[in-house]
């Protein structure tokens, strides 16, 4: 079978996060969220793992350069031969890039960018939903998982609150950032012809349907 090099795309909310652990058990894929990746050369000790730790320690972001070095670290190992579902990277087009360039070395390539898209509204509704409880943090969410009593913790009693990152206007800020940094990462995958757009506003189960007969469709035309 042929590889499955794979970039994870979309916005807080879409359930991205979700979908990655799944396509992680149906394909038998490594998924490497950004900071997992970053957390496990540090911990291999790898050069780039150090240089990124150098970074880290100090709380600066990690450079493009030293992140696309270490995702081709992982690229190379036996781990990712049949691919790899990368999520989290890249963000920026100049990462994008970047990671094209380094997977050119490798000779390899993306199969695929799959945007999982969602209308802004409707993460907002998913987003704006969570309940804090004050005491201890416990998570509950009016629409998805709701407290059996109204603005009460189900577990200790104690009040639930919206918090301020989860206030509709500072969730419409990041969703504008959001769009900001990632469409012209959009274009750019579209114009190389590997953009697939995932309807993300549908179940998580539907939502998986659609990326497994996506991903179905992509091999069979490989195939021809
Ligand atoms: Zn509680």
């Amino acid at each position: 079978m042929s590889e499955l090099n794979l970039v994870l795309l979309g916005p807080p909310g879409s359930g991205k996060g979700t979908q990655g652990e799944r396509l992680q058990e149906d394909f038998r894929l490594p998924y490497w969220a950004t900071g997992d990746i970053l957390r496990a050369a540090v911990r291999d000790g790898t050069e780039l793992g150090q240089q990124a730790k150098e970074y880290m320690d100090r709380g600066d972001l990690v450079p493009d350069d030293v992140m696309v070095g270490v995702i081709a670290e992982r690229i190379s190992t036996t781990e990712a031969a049949d691919g790899f579902i990368l999520d989290g990277f890249p963000r920026t087009l100049p990462q994008a890039e970047a990671l094209d360039g380094e997977l050119d070395r490798l000779g390899r390539g993306l199969t695929a960018a799959l945007l999982i898209d969602v209308p802004d509204d409707e993460l907002v509704r998913r987003l704006s939903g969570r309940r804090t409880c004050v005491k201890a943090g416990h998570v509950f969410h009016v629409d998805f998982d709701p407290p059996k009593h109204e603005g009460i913790c189900d577990i200790d009693g104690s009040r639930l609150i919206v918090r301020d990152d989860d206030k509709p206007e500072v969730i419409r800020n990041r969703l504008e950032t959001y769009h900001e940094k990632t469409e012209p990462l959009i274009a750019h995958y579209d114009e190389r012809g590997i953009l697939r757009r995932i309807d993300g506003a549908r179940t998580p189960d539907e939502v998986s349907d659609r990326i497994r007969a996506t991903l179905a469709t992509l091999r069979m035309e490989e195939e021809l």
